[in-house]
């Protein structure tokens, strides 16, 4: 069966939740009562990967400085290129989560702001409408951008 635009962002965010909770010492039931589930989804959003606490934010950030502690690394299954309005709430709901999510806003506002895809829990759209940007300008390619961070990641 096909999930649904909301079912699909409700899996993610309890997901990322459970662990979170998980981490704090919650309980199978506390988590379960939390997020209105049975005890079998929490334990199935368990058994799934999760990105770790978010960090502290930096004034000015490279894409190095965070990228490779990013949730969408746990989530290669999504398109976060993708026009689709299904796809960008997914990638929406895992930046919402990310360890790194006010970093990697701060960078799309600036450094990053004519790369495509959703980055900060934003769409292209999105920052360009939050800066006030003329639409049009050439865009970057985010599979471009994520080779960059792991070259400088690994160096
Ligand atoms: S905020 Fe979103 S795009 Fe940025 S690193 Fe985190 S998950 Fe990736």
């Amino acid at each position: 069966m096909t999930q649904t635009h909301e079912q699909s962002v409700r899996f993610i965010s309890h997901r990322i939740t459970a662990h979170r909770m998980h981490r704090r010492g919650a309980s199978i039931d506390a988590i379960a009562d939390h997020l209105r589930v049975a005890k079998r989804s929490v334990h199935r959003y368990l058994a799934l990967e999760c990105p770790p606490e978010p960090q502290p934010v930096e004034a000015d950030v490279d894409l190095s400085d965070f990228y490779m502690k990013g949730a969408c690394g746990e989530f290669p299954e999504l398109d976060w290129t993708s026009r689709s309005s299904l796809q960008q709430a997914e990638c929406k709901a895992v930046c919402e989560h990310c360890p790194v999510l006010a970093q990697c806003r701060t960078w799309a506002l600036t450094k990053g702001r004519e790369e495509s895809g959703v980055w900060g829990g934003m769409t292209k759209e999105e920052r360009r409408r939050r800066l006030g940007r003329r639409r049009g300008r050439k865009s970057g390619q985010r599979s471009d951008v994520v080779a960059g961070a792991r070259e400088q990641g690994a160096a």
